[in-house]
């Protein structure tokens, strides 16, 4: 499977990914961060961007600092929420630039968010959950969302879709789609309770699940997002999948399950111009 990500590297050594579909618009910027070019130690070594880790907070600051000069993105734009696997989207204005990096955040049980202004740039962390970038080109819309197997099952995706119709406008054959480096579904296993969840939502769970031997299930989240993007009116043709696993790519990427919980955080960012 190729990769419809593409690896950047910064002046000063920051390596991350951007959507070249999303880029070329012209409208938007997009970086999806690498553990590669910060100055975090152990476990968070080194672009760690976790602001709830327990790695020191001016390294994180640093970090954040590199990042907004590889991608040149002002830190005073940045906006972050404290991501808690609901559903819950926001809305961002200018008056929320700077929170959650700069200052603290007010923005609370949030795990996604939309604006339609330029220079607020939406950020979420990610070690393994997807990220979903949402592009509108025609309204000028964008939206980041933070999918894991919780949000998935809530469709998150869906109803940042739905938002952007009543609150913009947006028809969804005129969105591009792009769909993160997170845990893949080679590596993907969850216990019958996920599965559970994930049957009281959708008719069909074979198209995205693999029963094993032992009982146990590989879940393939890139797939079962594709599909509520599909199935929110967005053509397929329009949907850039980053196709990286964060379990396989460990030397680059930080994965809280190969790490067993004590790892670094990515980060997604996507800007209006
Ligand atoms: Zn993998």
């Amino acid at each position: 499977m190729g990769s419809s990500f593409k690896i950047q590297k910064g002046e000063n050594g920051v390596v991350y990914y951007s959507i070249p579909t999303f880029d070329k618009t012209n409208l938007v910027k997009t970086c999806f961060t690498t553990k590669i070019g910060g100055v975090s130690k152990g476990n968070y070594s080194s672009l760690n961007l976790g602001i709830k880790t327990d790695d020191k907070k001016e390294n994180i600051i640093d970090n954040f600092k590199n990042v907004c000069e590889a991608t040149n993105i002002s830190i005073q734009n940045l906006v972050l929420s404290d991501q808690v696997h609901k559903d819950n989207i926001r809305i961002l204005t200018k008056e929320d630039r700077g929170k959650g990096v700069l200052y603290d955040s007010d923005i609370l049980e949030v795990d996604g968010f939309i604006t339609n202004e330029k220079n607020v740039a939406l950020v979420n962390v990610y070690a393994d959950c997807v990220s979903i970038f949402l592009l509108d080109r025609k309204q000028k819309v964008i939206s980041l969302v933070h999918s894991g197997w919780k949000g998935t099952v809530k469709k998150i995706v869906s109803k940042a879709l739905v938002m952007m119709k009543e609150h913009f406008g947006t028809n969804p054959k005129d969105c591009l789609a792009a769909i993160g480096p997170s845990i893949g579904p080679c590596c993907y296993e969850v216990d019958g309770k996920v599965i559970d969840q994930f049957k009281e939502t959708f008719e069909d769970i074979s198209d995205f699940t693999l029963l094993k031997d032992d009982g146990k299930y590989m879940l393939d989240l890139w797939k079962v997002n594709k599909m509520i993007l599909v199935e929110n009116g967005i053509l397929e043709s329009n949907i850039s999948m980053s196709n990286i696993c964060t379990m396989c790519n460990s030397e680059k990427l930080f994965s809280y399950r190969k790490d067993k919980g004590t790892t670094g955080r990515m980060v997604g960012i996507i800007q209006l111009l």
